[in-house]
């Protein structure tokens, strides 16, 4: 990749954040976290996206219109996690641009968002022929990827829909219906977030029940992301020279990192 960022061998964040002299003076227990411009993460992120491109590291390559590697704001707080393209999204090279998509794109505006705020990725960026379950060989190669994203857009909360994402960002075998609606703090792409399981739209709109209980649980969502990011572990800490601090100085951003309509990480471009 263009950037130096290989997927594969993926060592986190540690690996390319300098740490470059002393944290500033804050106190000796205050976490202070210095990531990097949002420009920049954003730069790094679209040099993932053109590696996934021409991605064939698993047998989906060869059935897939296109990899479907993920849209939205490139530096949101909020990102969904879904589990392969369907159809459409194979199609479109667009996360949730089918009925589970509509079905989200409605939660969000009841809660008085819009996808235009959030990052939607899946599990799997290729779709499984027939759209069958993905396999547990597939969901290990695409990992990488995933990881790369979370890693370079930072969300505080992350929304996994569905078990097969729950299982494997939570890293626990407890299926979705025992654990929808409960954040838990968790340590992913090398800093802690937020990580709140959903039930997939995709059952919602199956099962009405299952709808109600979703909207119950997005209804929390505004809240959560009201908490703000997690404390971050102190070995985060890095020099001056390592970009904005998140918390202490929000997003900042000289050159804001929303995407271009024409890149896949905006919409419908
Ligand atoms: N279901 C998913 O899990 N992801 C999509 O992108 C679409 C449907």
């Amino acid at each position: 990749m263009g950037s130096g960022r290989q997927t594969q061998g993926y060592t986190g964040r540690s690996g390319f954040i300098p740490a470059v002299g002393p944290a500033p003076s804050r106190g000796a227990h205050i976490v202070v976290l210095m990531g990097r411009f949002p420009a920049e993460r954003r730069e790094e992120l679209v040099a993932v996206l053109k590696e996934a491109r021409g991605c064939t590291r698993c047998a989906l390559a060869t059935g897939r219109t296109q990899v479907v590697f993920g849209a939205g704001n490139a530096d949101a707080e909020l990102m969904f996690v879904g589990e392969a393209p369907g159809f459409h999204e194979d199609e479109q090279g667009i996360p949730f641009v089918g009925r589970a998509g509509q079905l989200l794109e409605q939660l969000l505006a009841e809660n008085g968002m819009a996808r235009e705020d959030v990052f939607i990725a899946n599990v799997l960026m290729c779709r499984p022929p027939g759209n069958r379950d993905p396999e547990a060989g597939e969901i290990a190669t695409c990992q990488p990827y995933l990881m790369a994203k979370i890693e370079l857009i930072e969300p505080s909360v992350i929304c996994t829909l569905g078990n097969f994402a729950t299982k494997l960002l939570s890293g626990s075998r407890a299926g979705i219906t025992r654990v929808h609606g409960q954040p838990r703090l968790r340590e992913l792409g090398g800093r802690v977030v937020r990580l709140y399981p959903l039930f997939h739209p995709a059952a919602a709109l199956r099962t009405p029940r299952v709808k109600e209980q979703l909207r119950e649980d997005f209804a929390r969502l505004p809240a959560l992301l009201a908490e703000g990011a997690p404390a971050q572990p102190e070995e985060e800490l890095v020099g001056a020279t390592g970009g904005p601090s998140r918390t202490d100085a929000g997003r900042a951003d000289p050159e804001p990192a929303r995407a271009e309509p024409a890149d896949q990480l905006g919409f419908f471009g």
